[in-house]
C-alpha cells in the first residue's frame, strides 16, 4: 500500500526530479533559513572558499534534500548524495570522499544513522579533510592517510537532538526547516502545476495546500493524484470542484489526517480516554512503527495542537476531539 504520506521518498518523487528548484530564489518559503544561507554562500565565494559543513533538520519532506542541491549550485559545485544506512563500512566512505572534486557539496540524508565507527572516521574528514584508515589485516594492517580536497558536508536529520554531540559540534551551520504555511504550500501547488501542464486555479491549489500538512512532498503527491483525474476528465485546467471531488478519495481529511493519524488519535480517545499515554503503548496499539509515529505523524500533530506532549505522555486536545466528532471523556 502506497501512502501519501510516509517518512522516504518514493520512485515518483524521484522521477520528478525536474520539479525541484535549482535556486535559492525558486526555493518557496522558509525564509529564516534561506535568509542566512545566502549570507553564509555569499560571503564563502567573496572569500573564495568552500562553504561550512551544513547541518539541515526537520520532519520529512520539507525539502532538505532540495535545499543541499540548491546549495552546490548556489556555490557553483557538484554533489554527491548518499545516506547514513548506506555507508556501513569504512571502504564505502573512503570511496564516497575520494570521489569529491575540490569544493563539492556531500548530501549525507539520515545522517543520525551513520555508526559510531564511521562518524569516527568523518571527524578528521570534516576538520582537516583527511582520511585515516586501515587497510589490510591483522599482521599486515596498517594506516594510511588520504588527503582529501575541501568539501562542503550538508548533513540532514529529522530532529539533530538524534545526532550524537561530537558530530553535531561540527557543523558550522546549522538550519531548522519549519513546516510550510498556506500560502507557501499554495505557491508550491500552483508551481508544480505548472511544470506539470495542467494549471491549478487559486482555489484549487488552496485545496490542496490546506490537506497537505505544511509538507511540499504531500502537496506534490496530492497534486499528482488530482492530475490524474483532470486526465481522465480530459481537463487540463484543475479547479476546486476537481481537486475537491479528488481529494476526498484519497482517504485525507479535510486537514490533512490520513488513517494513520485517525486510527492514533480515536485509539487515544477510545482506549485511553484521551490520555496520557506513552508512545510504545500507543503505537503497540494501533501497529505502528513508534519511530516512525515519532517522526512522520507526531511532530505535525502536535504542532497543529490535536496532541499534547506531558512528562506523563500523550494527550488528546478538545480540537482533536471535535474534529473526529467525539464527544468529550470519550
Ligand atoms: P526531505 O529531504 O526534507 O525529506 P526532499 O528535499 O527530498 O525532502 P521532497 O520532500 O522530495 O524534498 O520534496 C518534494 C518536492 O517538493 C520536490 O521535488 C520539490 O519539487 C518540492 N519542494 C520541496 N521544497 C520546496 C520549496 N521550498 N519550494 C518549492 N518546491 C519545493
Amino acid at each position: 500500500e502506497e501512502r501519501i504520506l510516509s517518512e522516504s521518498a518514493h520512485a515518483e518523487d524521484q522521477e520528478e526530479w525536474s520539479l525541484r528548484p535549482q535556486t535559492l530564489d525558486q526555493y518557496i518559503g522558509q525564509e529564516k533559513a534561506k535568509g542566512n544561507l545566502s549570507v553564509f554562500i555569499e560571503a564563502a565565494k567573496i572569500r573564495q572558499e568552500t562553504l561550512d559543513h551544513v547541518l539541515l533538520y526537520g520532519p520529512p519532506g520539507l525539502g532538505k534534500t532540495t535545499l543541499a542541491t540548491i546549495i552546490a549550485n548556489e556555490m557553483g559545485v557538484g554533489v554527491k548524495t548518499t545516506a547514513g544506512p548506506a555507508i556501513e563500512r569504512p571502504g564505502d566512505l573512503a570511496a564516497i570522499l575520494s570521489s569529491l572534486e575540490p569544493g563539492d557539496v556531500l548530501f549525507i540524508d539520515e545522517i543520525h544513522r551513520l555508526s559510531r565507527s564511521i562518524e569516527e572516521i568523518l571527524y578528521p574528514a570534516m576538520e582537516d579533510y583527511c582520511l585515516d584508515i586501515v587497510i589490510g589485516q591483522g599482521e599486515l594492517a596498517r594506516s594510511v592517510r588520504i588527503d582529501l580536497p575541501p568539501f562542503t558536508l550538508v548533513g540532514a536529520t529529522t530532529r539533530a537532538g538524534m545526532l550524537s554531540a561530537p558530530l553535531r559540534d561540527r557543523f558550522g551551520v546549522t538550519l531548522k526547516l519549519e513546516y510550510y504555511t498556506m500560502p507557501e504550500l499554495s505557491a508550491i501547488v500552483t508551481r508544480t502545476s505548472r511544470l506539470f501542464g495542467f494549471e491549478a486555479d487559486r482555489m484549487a491549489a488552496e485545496a490542496i495546500a490546506l490537506r497537505s500538512r505544511g509538507t511540499p512532498r504531500v502537496a506534490n503527491r496530492l497534486l499528482r493524484r488530482v492530475r490524474d483525474f483532470a486526465q481522465v476528465a480530459h481537463q487540463t485546467e484543475i479547479d476546486a470542484t476537481l481537486a475537491t471531488s479528488a481529494l476526498d478519495r484519497l482517504h485525507v481529511d479535510a486537514l490533512g489526517l490520513d488513517d494513520v493519524d485517525h486510527r492514533l488519535l480515536r485509539s487515544l480517545a477510545e482506549r485511553f480516554a484521551g490520555g496520557p499515554v506513552g508512545l510504545e503503548t500507543i503505537a503497540a496499539t494501533i501497529g505502528e512503527d513508534a519511530q516512525t509515529i515519532e517522526d512522520v505523524y507526531e511532530p505535525y500533530l502536535l504542532q497543529q495542537g490535536f496532541l499534547q506532549r506531558t512528562p506523563r505522555g500523550r494527550v488528546l486536545t478538545p480540537f482533536a476531539r471535535q474534529h473526529l466528532g467525539l464527544k468529550e471523556g470519550n
